[in-house]
């Protein structure tokens, strides 16, 4: 089974009447089926490049410099699993509170659609995981193995001691940074600074041991090992960001008109076209060979291309031996190539964009009034109330104070009702940094009080100190009935 390789699936219109006078690229055909072929892409740079490399540099810092940083006594983030709470700069969010975390991936959805309306493929050739861990991967090959032609002379060479031992430290290079990753992400579920010593000691908990095996193995593998083969059959990402375009969405494009026919020549056709009547393209292939996906661009928008622009950038670099014009391989969209005018702001783009911001003014709004205290009231299920030898009746309540701060509160307790309520129980508590206290009080209400057997009543808790804020929380207080009488 075959298919044109020239298929675009991400959604372009019409393409342009041909020009007779065209030659046009014979459609390249390539079997669905067909064994994996190694890519070894060409090392490029250029600002695209330069860009890039500056946004990897950031990402893979945050990464791996957050474990490290403390807010008080703790991890300035850490993912507490076993005491089920989640700690980011200072602040503890409970299992409760993971509405916060599905209005950050409501915000993550709508940022990435919004780019990708915006310039196409930017989370896949900036910021993606997959597309980070490869590009540093690849990196460390580049640096043991040295560049496209050099590697593929050494994939070709017999097994000798030579390969033997740019392909063994490749390897070993390749697992101490697997691991480097897998170490730092357990480190954001296990406070690095007691990680390590025990990675150490060897004396790591089962849970710890398999994380660290797992991530450093798929990282490998998934980065190291299938890299482009991730984004071609797993990434469903690739497959439905067409929608997303329209026809002003910045796309990497060659430009046909000017390019083609395409043809190799000497430096001293100096004009665009002249001579043998070519286009710009010199038919060299570096933007083939400079491509991750191993793609050829030339062929129009395929759902392969991450956007890396490392295709822009080396053509670039040839236009400008040549002695022409830049921008043979560029950022243009649909009504570029058709010399129409690009409008900026569209009805889809600003459609994202107004709900990416309401959305993070929502969740501005939700985490700036959060108050870090939290008190839920359990009625005593074993017995509703109990009925003193004098007529009162008590009611027994416990109150789970959380204190969500990353520092020791205390709070004043209070009880406010329709009627006068006798107190019975701590005043203050006080709650260690992140923890839940649980406290039993218990509440008297004399029989000439009583007007009612359900009366509402509201606990009041209040910081004794700086800054101060209070929480309520209201329940019920119980009796028999009047005229009914015995306790439960
Ligand atoms: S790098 Fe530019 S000139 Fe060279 S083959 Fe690609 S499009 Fe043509
Ligand atoms: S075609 Fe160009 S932009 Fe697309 S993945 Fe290949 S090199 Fe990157």
């Amino acid at each position: 089974m075959s298919t044109a390789a020239s298929t675009s699936e991400a959604g372009r219109s019409a393409p342009k009447p041909p020009d007779p006078a065209r030659q046009p690229s014979e459609p390249q055909e390539t079997l669905l089926y067909e064994r994996r072929k190694k890519i070894h892409t060409l090392w490029v740079n250029g600002k695209f490049q330069y860009l890039r490399r500056f946004t990897l540099l950031v990402l893979v810092l945050i990464f791996y410099v957050f474990p490290w940083l403390t807010w008080g006594d703790h991890p300035a983030v850490w993912f507490n699993l076993p005491e089920r709470k989640f700690v980011l700069l200072g602040a503890t969010f409970w299992p409760q509170e993971f509405v916060f975390l599905s209005w950050l991936l409501i915000i993550g959805a709508f940022s990435l659609f919004f780019f990708t309306v915006l310039a196409g493929r930017l989370w896949c050739g900036y910021a993606c995981p997959q597309t980070v861990w490869t590009y540093c991967y690849a990196w460390i090959e580049h640096v043991i193995e040295g560049d496209r032609n050099q590697r593929l002379k050494l994939e070709k060479m017999p097994w000798n001691f030579t390969k033997l031992r740019k392909k063994g430290l490749k390897w070993l290079l390749w697992a101490l940074f697997a691991f480097s990753i897998s170490i730092t992400f357990v480190g954001y579920f296990t406070p690095i600074r007691e990680l390590l010593p025990k990675i150490a000691a060897f004396d790591l908990g089962s849970w710890e041991r398999f994380w660290i095996l797992f991530a450093a193995g798929m990282s490998y593998l998934l980065s190291a090992a299938l890299r482009e083969q991730v984004c071609f059959h797993m990434c469903p990402y690739a497959r439905f960001q067409s929608v997303m375009f329209d026809r002003d969405t910045m796309i990497i494009s060659y430009d046909e008109d000017r390019g083609e026919p395409r043809g190799a020549r000497g430096r001293k056709v100096e004009d665009e076209g002249s001579g043998a009547n070519l286009g710009s393209c010199v038919n060299c292939n570096l933007c083939v060979h400079v491509c991750p996906m191993g793609i050829d661009i030339r062929n129009g928008l395929q759902y392969q291309c991450i956007g890396c622009a490392a295709c822009v950038d080396v053509c670039n670099s040839v236009m400008d031996r040549m002695g022409y014009e830049r921008n043979l391989v560029r950022y243009s969209s649909e009504h570029e190539d058709q010399h129409e005018k690009r409008s900026g702001l569209r009805p889809r783009l600003i459609g994202y964009g107004a709900i990416l911001l309401a959305m993070m003014i929502a969740f501005s709004w939700g985490v700036g009034t959060r108050v870090p205290l939290e008190l839920d009231i359990i009625r005593d299920r074993n017995r509703l109330y109990r009925e003193n030898w004098d007529g009162a009746v008590e009611n027994v309540y416990t109150l789970k104070i959380m204190n969500r701060e990353q520092r020791d509160r205390s709070y004043n307790i209070s009880v406010a009702g329709v009627i006068p309520f006798e107190y019975s129980g701590k005043e203050v508590a006080r709650v260690p940094a992140g923890t839940l206290l649980s406290l039993p009080v218990r509440l008297v209400a004399g029989p000439e009080e009583r007007y009612d057997s359900n009366i509402p009543v509201t606990f009041i808790l209040e910081t004794t100190d700086e800054p101060s804020f209070k929480v309520s929380h209201e329940s019920r207080f119980l009796s028999p009935a009047r005229g009914g009488g015995g306790g439960r």
